[in-house]
């Protein structure tokens, strides 16, 4: 078979194919196209097409047959440090395209609860691409909230979390981390509860908190989420387990956010959230969804979810958004968002993948994942060395901005 990439670095459109050919097939990943085929003939054709378009192709040394070609998705780098023998063709840090074999494969245990899915490259598909930048007019009262959300503020509840020394969902630290936050959002005026997560034989917990509104008739609610919990994947409940990123970022996030939002005047209610068991395999998340009656999955406008927003993996602060289908409009409103008020560069994916806006969109939920961009990856992810020294405060602000303001739009400020 034959194999190469094209590179389209700046595109604004993710755009089928550049070298299109009948029954050639392609696959792209951010600004890299792939092409592949076990067809020599309709190969040069392509190829001859691309040269009169002034196109190139990159060849890359295929493997034997195009079932081979294997697409990555990957929690930190944990596929490629627990399989550093299977040879990546495209790496775009969360997405790879390798080369693994029907032998090879049988070996590689699935882990998707945790760190990984590996599946067939899907031919014909955007895996991730680059959203065109939309700048709408901002809404004055929501560019108030934006400029509320504080680097310090943020700073020090990260600094906070982290102090835990881990959050493992059955450790004390996860329980001290909830008592915390709970008490902050108490403090903030939050009616809040705390619901028991069974994690396998353990008890871990969600902290759920909702803003006081006078009256519930016909109000639907916005959610905002992130796991609270971290994991040390070479130690067990007491290894120390930082997770400054994952998910310190995300939770020292949710209550900053929730703080800029608690005296919001809006139509419809707010709910923040952070989950338990989520490094055991999203049982916080999808325990709180199996637990909500018909009518409460239809009151719910938006989820936006944070898991890891403050590690600089692309050249320029980029954020992620990951949802499907059924959130595909909220993806364009946290890109106009991020057009709007702030300057992130955005990318989108529908394939949701092993974080808890996963069990809501399993429900036709809208959710989306807000992270970090794809291109490079964060290698200290579920290790001893996920730390306050790499993390990026600016590119968390500008992926706080983009959620304060798509939440209260959604929120019917
Ligand atoms: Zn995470």
């Amino acid at each position: 078979m034959r194999l190469g990439i094209v590179r389209t670095p700046g595109e604004p459109a993710p755009g089928t194919g550049r070298v299109a050919a009948p029954g050639l097939d392609w696959a792209r990943l951010g600004d890299t196209l792939v092409y592949w085929t076990g067809d020599d003939d309709l190969w040069a054709s392509a190829r001859g097409r691309a040269r009169e378009a002034g196109v190139t192709v990159e060849e890359l040394p295929a493997p034997a047959a195009p079932r081979d070609l294997h697409l990555v998705t990957q929690v930190g780098r944990v596929f490629q440090q627990e399989h550093p023998d299977v040879r990546v063709l495209v790496d775009k840090g969360r997405y790879l395209v390798a080369a693994i074999d029907a032998e090879r494969l049988s070996g590689i245990t699935p882990r998707e609860e945790v760190c990984y899915r590996v599946e067939p490259l899907p031919t014909g598909e955007v895996v991730f691409g680059a959203a065109p930048a939309v700048a709408r007019t901002p809404v004055a009262e929501i560019q108030r909230l934006v400029d509320e959300v504080s680097a310090e503020g943020f700073g020090s509840l990260l600094g906070e979390l982290v102090g835990f020394g881990t959050r493992h969902s059955l450790s004390p630290g996860f329980r001290a981390a909830a008592t915390m936050a709970a008490d902050l959002l108490t403090q903030h005026g939050y009616i809040v509860r705390t619901d028991p997560v069974t994690v396998g034989s353990g008890q871990s917990g969600n902290v759920v908190a909702e803003r006081v509104v006078p009256s519930r008739a016909f109000r639907d609610v916005v959610l905002l989420t992130a796991h609270l919990d971290s994991v040390n994947l070479s130690g067990g409940p007491s290894a120390p387990a930082p997770g400054a990123d994952d998910n310190g970022s995300g939770a020292a996030g949710l209550l900053e956010i929730a703080r800029v939002l608690a005296g919001l005047d809006a139509r419809h209610d707010i709910r923040v959230i952070l989950f338990g068991g989520e490094e055991q395999g999203l049982f916080g998340s999808t325990q709180y969804v199996a637990g909500l009656s018909p009518r409460e999955r239809h009151r719910v406008r938006a989820v936006v979810n944070m898991d890891m927003i403050a590690t600089l993996n692309t050249a320029v602060p980029t954020v992620l958004l990951e949802g499907a289908e059924v959130s595909k409009g909220l993806i364009d409103d946290l890109a106009a968002a991020a057009g709007t008020y702030t300057g992130l560069a955005v990318q989108t994916s529908l394939r949701p993948f092993n974080s808890d806006h996963v069990p809501f969109i399993d429900a036709s939920i809208p959710a989306v994942l807000t992270i970090e961009g794809a291109d490079s990856a964060n290698e200290h992810v579920h290790t001893e060395g996920d730390t306050l020294d790499h993390i990026d405060h600016a590119l968390a602000l500008g992926i706080l901005r983009m959620n304060v303001a798509t939440l209260a739009a959604a929120a019917g400020v």
